[in-house]
């Protein structure tokens, strides 16, 4: 392997899946701008370096958000506290963070650490300096609208934030002005780089070429009110072809696909070609997930959000309507009365394409890609754009 070849160490956790896409978009970013100039470890930290219960977390958060929302929002707020007490603070993490932290080291001998998770930048930034190292730390918030104050640390070398309400979170907590940058969400690059226009992206999915296309999606786990909301629509006959997309959610997926649906409709489970659907879709319903909101605005595909996980999602609605990039309408007859007037009114749709656009970052892997560039002091890229 040559000298030149830098190792990223991305710090994820399997907890959900949008740790693990970030990585990889910011991955497929490098790759692009600088071809074979890197070489990527991702390390679940909580899998491999942390003890139970946190080991376990990839287990525990999906169960816990499914079955008690309340009480994981409890534990998110109350998290948040915890990080302005004594407990919360370096030194006691330090202590914690320094063997393992070592062993990681050790075990992958990053030139540079890229945090993908808010429970990772203090723990990063403590060992750093316990282990005398000087290896760089870049923070890369993949929270929207309000990010939990634990990605934030003054320590890091570069905290790349989504947008402008994440860099005004970031000054309030400490992070210096000149080490925060608005980057935009680390959206596949992909989505920025699919070039087939709606009637092309249509053929390409064997979908009708004419009729208004309803995608409906619940991040990766295919969460929320999906049925009840493909139920209500179906029901509504609005003459469009709605698409519905359960994620990793196979109960779900082979439920809907058993019914009889009275207008044409198709079912999918784990799709990897969201690029493609975003593109041919003319309007989204989904939960307040930043990844899914990311690459939406890319699309430039106006969005109904029809739910979040409280206080760490719910923000991002507020963020998505007061641009305009969507409304949020959760009872499944509402989001039926706002499909009534989107499809009826191309004009009054097009002001929510436009919203969405607003808010787009279709530049943001390939910007986060020449950030840690610049920090592992590698040569210049090979390509542009
Ligand atoms: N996704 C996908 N295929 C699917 C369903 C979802 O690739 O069948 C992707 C989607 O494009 C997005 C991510 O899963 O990148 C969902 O991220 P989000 O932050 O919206 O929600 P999460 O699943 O992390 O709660």
């Amino acid at each position: 392997m040559s000298g030149n070849i830098k190792r990223v160490g991305f710090l994820i956790s399997a907890t959900g899946g949008g740790h693990k896409a970030a990585a990889n978009a910011i991955a497929a970013g490098l790759e692009h701008h600088y071809p074979g100039r890197f070489k990527f470890d991702y390390i679940d930290l909580f899998r491999e370096y942390t003890p139970p219960p946190w080991r376990y977390a990839p287990e525990i958060y999906p169960r816990w958000v499914h079955y008690n929302v309340a009480s994981y929002s409890a534990f998110f707020w109350s998290s948040e506290r915890l990080l302005r007490t004594p407990l919360g603070r370096d030194a006691t993490l330090a202590h914690i963070a320094r063997r393992r932290i070592a062993r990681l080291m050790e075990d992958h001998h990053p030139d540079l650490l890229v945090v993908l998770h808010g429970a990772f930048t203090r723990f990063a930034v403590a060992a750093r300096a316990a282990l005398g190292a000087s290896i760089p730390i870049i923070t890369v918030v993949t929270d929207l609208a309000k990010p939990h104050l634990g990605w934030y640390h003054p320590g890091v070398d570069r905290c790349l934030v989504p947008c402008e309400p994440a860099y005004h979170r970031g000054i309030a907590a400490g992070v210096p002005p000149e080490k925060l940058r608005i980057v935009g969400h680390p959206a596949h690059p992909k989505f920025a780089l699919y070039s087939d226009t709606k009637p092309d992206a249509r053929r390409r999915l064997g979908w009708d070429k004419d009729l208004p296309t309803v995608l409906l999606v619940g991040g990766g786990e295919g969460m929320g009110r999906i049925a009840d909301t493909a139920t209500a629509i179906d029901r509504a006959r609005l003459g469009a072809h709605l698409v519905v997309v359960c994620g990793r959610n196979e109960a779900l997926r082979t439920r809907l696909s058993a019914r009889q649906w009275r207008e044409p409709t198709d079912v999918y489970g784990f799709v990897d070609n969201m690029e493609v659907m975003m593109r041919a879709a003319d309007v989204l319903i989904t939960k307040a997930g930043p990844g899914t909101i990311a690459e939406a605005a890319i699309s430039g595909l106006p969005m109904i959000l029809n739910g979040a996980i409280p206080l760490q999602e719910s923000p991002n609605i507020g963020f998505v309507v007061h641009n305009r990039a969507g409304v949020y309408a959760k009872r499944p007859e509402r989001i039926v009365v706002v499909l009534q007037q989107w499809l009826g009114d191309e004009a009054v749709r097009s002001q929510y394409v436009a919203g969405a656009e607003k808010i787009a970052y279709p530049n943001a892997a390939f910007t986060i890609a020449d950030e840690i560039a610049a920090h592992a002091t590698t040569p210049q890229p090979l390509r542009a754009g």
